[in-house]
């Protein structure tokens, strides 16, 4: 079958994230492990400065936010209060001709086999929960689960954190960290995995009197848009969908699915939910701790409402590639470049001897290139040709390439080519620091 146009930028992207070391197959070496992935050394700070990028903004601008970094593996029974244990399900169907395995609630209203066309048995509800064993013992007792979610570290450490940072109602609580689910058709690159990262914030607030949770759920709302404008997304490409009663999970009472445009197909990027007190009463209940808030001016007792943005790690970097992915072709061939916001792209700038057989070209950049590094990353390239040098970091979407030239030697100027119109300025060396760091901001 041929591929469509959209599901050929896919693979472009795929390919150019192993060339360049952005995300590598997993295991690569053993034939991989399917549907994994490793972020490779340009990879990994992409996703680092997307997840700064978050914690820049929800923990450390506000006054009203903290962080916590909670265990992966937590005691069982906080899935049994969190409801996980009975409901995290999805609904398995399996091809009885071919046994291919799908979700029957992302067939797209078919109700045969999408490989084969056969028959499909009855769907049956399969947990998500990833389990393990803690201990050398292979045994019920030992049995332990990968969390899910980040969401219940918050929940567990609610008690902690009131008792340590005496937070005044609304706060939030925050944290970044890996997920895991034993999803049934894992997929689409790093858009679902079974082992994943997500930022999510438990945001508290007092038991609303009528529709009062509203303002902060819509406040949030807002937050989220301005985080995807923050990655570079076009907010044309970005749908809310309000999840109606019955589908939405346990513990909602109102979601909003924030959808992208994939290639392959509108799917949710990320979800913002008003948990009520589903969380903090039921951990009350199971653990037999006190998760009430006590109004400091009052003394009043209960338990705070939580509305819960989250935010998918994996495909926010998705998302990110697929938006800076753009290809210039001209008479003199192709230009493929990352057009990323200059706070995530990998590397800043980068810093060329016009001749790599010239010391006294070298010597002077290497000096540049070293200045700069103490503010922010910054890569070296003396192979080949200027044009090639361009070429290689407008595909890793380095925003500024820097050239030391003999002019440099006699007045102490550079030239600045910038990477998505390719025009060039000359500054003086002294002011590329405060003139890129500006830039970047
Ligand atoms: P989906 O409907 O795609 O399975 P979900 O509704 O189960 O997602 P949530 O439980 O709301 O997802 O998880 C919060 C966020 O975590 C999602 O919006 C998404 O960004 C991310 N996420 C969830 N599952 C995965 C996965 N398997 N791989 C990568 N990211 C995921």
């Amino acid at each position: 079958m041929e591929k469509s146009k959209s599901e050929h930028i896919m693979d472009k992207i795929i390919s150019l994230c192993k060339r360049r070391g952005f995300i590598f197959p997993g295991s690569d070496i053993y034939g991989g492990l399917a549907n994994s992935w490793d972020y490779g050394p340009l990879g990994v700070e992409l996703k680092h400065n997307i997840k700064q990028m978050w914690w820049k903004r929800f923990v450390h601008q506000r006054d009203d936010m903290v962080g916590i970094d909670a265990a992966l593996i937590m005691n069982p029974r906080v899935w049994e209060a969190s409801g996980h244990l009975k409901e995290f399900s999805d609904p398995l169907v399996e091809c009885k001709k071919c046994h291919e395995r799908f979700r029957s609630d992302q067939l797209g209203g078919k109700s045969a086999c999408l490989v084969c066309g056969g028959e499909l048995t009855e769907p049956l509800q399969f947990n998500l929960m990833l389990k393990t064993f803690l201990g050398p013992a292979e045994e019920k007792a030992n049995e332990v689960y990968f969390r899910p979610e980040t969401a219940q570290g918050m929940f567990v450490n609610f008690k902690n954190v009131l008792d340590t940072m005496r937070p005044r109602l609304p706060f939030g609580i925050a944290q970044v960290g890996k997920a895991f689910r034993n999803e049934i058709t894992p997929g689409n690159f790093i858009f679902r995995t079974r082992e994943f990262e997500q930022m999510e914030i438990e945001y508290f607030i007092r038991p609303p009197v009528g529709d009062e949770w509203k303002e902060v759920f819509d406040g949030w709302k807002w937050e989220m848009t301005q985080w995807t404008a923050d990655l570079g997304v076009n907010a044309s490409h970005v749908h809310e969908v309000e999840i109606p009663d019955g589908e939405r999970a346990h513990y909602s009472k109102r979601t909003i699915d924030f959808e992208y445009d994939f290639p392959f197909g509108r799917k949710e990027l990320y979800g913002l939910a008003y948990r009520t007190d589903f969380d903090l009463k039921n951990h009350e209940e199971y653990s037999g701790q006190s998760l009430k808030y006590r109004d400091p001016d009052t003394n009043e007792e209960f338990w705070p409402h939580v509305i819960e943005p989250t935010w998918g790690v994996d495909r926010s970097v998705l998302v990110t590639l697929l938006e800076a992915y753009k290809e210039d072709t001209t008479e003199k061939g192709t230009r493929v470049y990352l057009k990323l916001p200059p706070k995530l792209a990998p590397y800043k700038a980068a810093v060329f001897p016009l001749l790599a057989n010239k010391p006294d070209l070298v010597a002077k950049a290497r000096e540049i290139y070293s200045a700069l590094r103490k503010s922010f990353p910054v890569a070296w390239d003396d192979r080949g040709n200027v044009g090639k040098r361009y070429y290689a970091q407008d595909e890793i979407g380095t925003p500024w390439c820097i050239t030391v030239d003999f002019q440099t030697l006699e007045d102490e100027t550079v030239t600045i080519r910038d990477r998505d119109t390719g025009e060039q300025v000359r500054k003086p060396v002294a002011e590329l620091d405060g003139y890129l760091g500006e830039l970047i901001q």
